[in-house]
C-alpha cells in the first residue's frame, strides 16, 4: 500500500512539474476523504503535508490527534459547509475553501472571533449554475466578498467544481477571470482527471483524490 502510494505520488509530481514548466507550481492538496488514518500516515511519511477532507466529523475524527502530533500538516476543507458545523470546522481546518454564503460566512466569522483562529478563507463559485451544486451564483460574488469584508473575514481565492457536462477548461478559465476581476490571487480548481489543464490555467491549489490513493471504496 504505502509502497505504491509513494509510486503515484512520485508520478504526480512529475506530471505536476511538468505541466507548471512555465509557471509557479501549485499546492497539492491530497483529498483524503474516505483513506484511513494508516493510509494518511503513509501519505505523510511519503512526503505529503497538504491533505483535503470534504466532510467535517470524519476530518474531527482523523485528523485531531493526528494534527497535535504533526505541527507541519495544512487541512482543507473541500466540502460544503452546515452553519451547525462551523464551530468544529473552525476548529480543525488551516483552509476552509467553500464558503458561499452569508449565513455560513457569518459563522464562519463568529467562531473565528470565539476561538481566536485565522483560517485561510475562499469563496466556492458554482461556475456551472448547477442547481445540485454548492457554491454562490457568479453574481452573488460581489456581495458576498463585501460582506466577508465588512465582518473581518479575509477571502483569498476562488474554488470550483466544474460540471461533468462542460469540458472543464472552461470553467478553470473562468474561474482565473473572476480571480482577476475580484483581485483575489488563489485559485482552487483541478482533480484527478483534469489537473494538468488547471494548472496550464492558473491553479493554484490542485485537490488530488484517485489519483494518489487509488478508487475510493465505500465505507
Ligand atoms: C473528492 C474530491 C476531490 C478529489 O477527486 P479525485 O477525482 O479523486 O481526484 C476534489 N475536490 C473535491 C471537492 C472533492 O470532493
Amino acid at each position: 500500500m504505502s509502497h505504491q502510494l509513494a509510486t503515484n505520488l512520485a508520478r504526480v509530481e512529475k506530471l505536476i512539474k511538468k505541466a507548471a514548466h512555465d509557471t509557479r507550481p501549485p499546492t497539492l492538496v491530497a483529498v483524503s476523504k474516505m483513506q484511513s488514518v494508516d493510509t494518511i500516515k503513509a501519505a505523510y511519511d511519503a512526503g505529503v503535508r497538504v491533505f483535503g477532507e470534504n466532510r467535517v466529523q470524519e476530518a474531527a475524527e482523523k485528523f485531531t490527534d493526528f494534527k497535535n502530533e504533526y505541527s507541519d500538516l495544512t487541512l482543507h476543507l473541500i466540502g460544503p459547509l452546515q452553519t451547525n458545523k462551523a464551530k468544529a470546522a473552525v476548529a480543525i481546518f488551516d483552509v476552509i475553501e467553500t464558503l458561499d454564503r452569508v449565513e455560513i460566512i457569518d459563522a464562519v466569522a463568529a467562531e473565528m472571533k470565539k476561538q481566536n483562529k485565522n483560517p485561510t478563507c475562499f469563496l466556492q463559485v458554482n461556475t456551472g449554475d448547477e442547481s445540485q451544486k454548492a457554491g454562490c451564483s457568479i453574481a452573488d460574488m460581489g456581495a458576498l466578498l463585501a460582506h466577508a469584508r465588512a465582518i473581518g473575514v479575509t477571502i483569498t481565492g476562488l474554488m470550483c467544481i466544474p460540471p461533468l457536462r462542460d469540458p472543464p477548461a472552461l470553467h478553470f478559465a473562468l474561474l482565473k477571470k473572476l480571480g482577476r476581476q475580484y483581485g483575489l490571487e488563489n485559485l482552487s480548481m483541478g482533480m484527478s482527471g483534469d489537473f494538468e489543464r488547471a494548472i496550464k490555467l492558473g491553479a493554484t491549489h490542485i485537490r488530488l483524490g484517485t489519483i494518489i490513493f487509488g478508487v475510493r471504496s465505500k465505507p
